[in-house]
């Protein structure tokens, strides 16, 4: 099924696009409100592929302040930098980082396509809102780890700068070298770092803590990402199970209890002796798996640093506090929360890739043309005329109803 939404008068708007002769879509890149939110949808050089192929860009004032993206820059792009009041008049697609608040909107006309980080499992009322806006949302969240859908995907993006950060995170925090030194006051030995989690986060972390001349290892249920671990120059922490650690799409499954515990007990023994324990495990939809148990916190030396990168999901350490530090048994437990805002240029750059990626899969010759029956755009997207399209989302929904 194929649905073509030709120009903006026929999603039912009350302006005309203006000065394109009809040939490409009204977009606007707002400022992101979240607080703390240093991305921006767009740097310059998509807003020049968007402009050449015939879109119309408006940007807010200062919307890429926070990546150092100056408002001449996306005027020298070929956008329109728009002050806040009046900003969504005659919009047809919004594109954003964070998901809008409800006052935001209230601010977009009906039958505006929205594409952004929008947690709609999550945010069950967001996605009622959504329907109710009449909006054609689309969550990047969602795009399915397909081959053909990779260059879309923010998540892993997102998770590759997070992992990096993590490393440099613990390195900042740790009161020793993380390379091996000889000097002529005698010889420093390597940091250990323990990467538990070798998914897009926990690969970045390894290569990054190797680089920093760390000596690595790495936990993973699922035993296919042994042989990356080892050829990033990590030791791999292998635990036979007799159980399915991966489901069909190769993504991690929740383990029984018993599995969890033996799990638990092999990371125990192997954190004893680590300086650093970087922990991005997660089982998609779930809540993250607890791996280290405060048992575990007080068996780690004194001056050992923790970074938990699974906090916004309840973490993977027990005593992790989301978006704080905090010190226990002489360890100190960082748990950052929106990681990657804090490279917010290469942040911002990559997203913005990410989201053109898919803003040219669902848009042809300037209409807007949903094909439902294709993989990538059915998951994606959240409503279309009050509608919740995605499987996911509608799951998600199916026992709040
Ligand atoms: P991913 O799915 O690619 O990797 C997760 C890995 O965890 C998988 O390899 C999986 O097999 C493994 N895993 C699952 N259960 C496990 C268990 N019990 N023991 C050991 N390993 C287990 O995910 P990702 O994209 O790398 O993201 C990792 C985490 O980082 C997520 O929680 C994500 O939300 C988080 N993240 C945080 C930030 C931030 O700013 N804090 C930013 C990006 C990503």
């Amino acid at each position: 099924m194929q649905t073509h939404y030709k120009g903006f008068l026929e999603q039912g708007s009350n302006q005309p696009m203006s000065g394109l002769g009809g040939i490409g879509l009204k977009i606007v890149v707002p400022k992101e409100s979240t607080p703390g939110e240093s991305r921006v949808a767009l740097d310059p050089d998509r807003v020049k592929r968007l402009v050449d192929a015939g879109h119309e860009v408006a940007v807010e004032t200062g919307a890429g302040a926070g990546a150092f993206f100056s408002d001449e820059a996306y005027v020298e792009a070929g956008a329109r930098i728009v002050a806040s009041d009046g900003l969504y008049n005659s919009v047809q697609a919004v594109l954003k980082v964070q998901r809008p608040t409800a006052q935001e909107l209230a601010n977009y006309p009906t039958g505006t396509t929205l594409i952004g980080l929008l947690n709609p499992q999550d945010d069950l009322e967001g996605v009622k809102r959504l329907g109710k806006g009449g909006l054609t949302a689309f969550a990047l969240e969602l795009v399915p780890r397909i081959a053909r859908a990779q260059k879309m995907d923010a998540l892993s993006s997102m998770a590759s700068l997070a992992g990096y950060k993590a490393v440099l995170i613990a390195a900042h925090a740790l009161g020793k070298y993380f390379p091996m030194l000889i000097t002529a006051a005698g010889t420093i030995p390597p940091a250990k770092v323990l990467v538990l989690g070798a998914g897009v986060a926990g690969l970045q972390a390894i290569a990054t803590a190797r680089r920093l001349g760390a000596v690595v290892s790495a936990y993973d249920i699922r035993p296919a990402v042994k042989e990356q671990v080892e050829s990033l120059g990590a030791g791999f922490l292998e635990l036979k199970l007799d159980e399915r650690t991966e489901d069909e799409g190769g993504y991690a499954k929740a383990l029984s209890d018993e599995a969890q515990r033996r799990g638990q007990e092999l990371v125990h023994d192997h954190i004893k002796g680590v300086d650093v324990v970087i922990t991005t495990a997660q089982v998609p939809g779930r809540r993250a798996p607890q791996l280290i148990t405060e048992a575990m916190v007080r068996d780690m030396r004194p001056g050992s640093v923790i970074v938990d990168l699974a906090a916004e999901n309840g973490g993977n350490c027990a005593l992790s506090e989301a978006g704080k530090v905090v010190e226990a048994h002489g360890v100190l437990i960082h748990a950052p929360l929106n990681v990657p805002g804090t490279l917010p240029v290469h942040a911002s750059q990559l997203y913005a890739r990410n989201l053109i990626a898919l803003f040219e899969h669902l848009v042809q010759d300037g209409n807007l043309v949903l094909d439902f029956e294709d993989e990538i755009t059915r998951d994606c997207c959240v409503t279309h005329q009050g509608e919740v399209i995605s499987p996911r989302v509608q799951a998600a929904l199916a026992p709040a109803r």
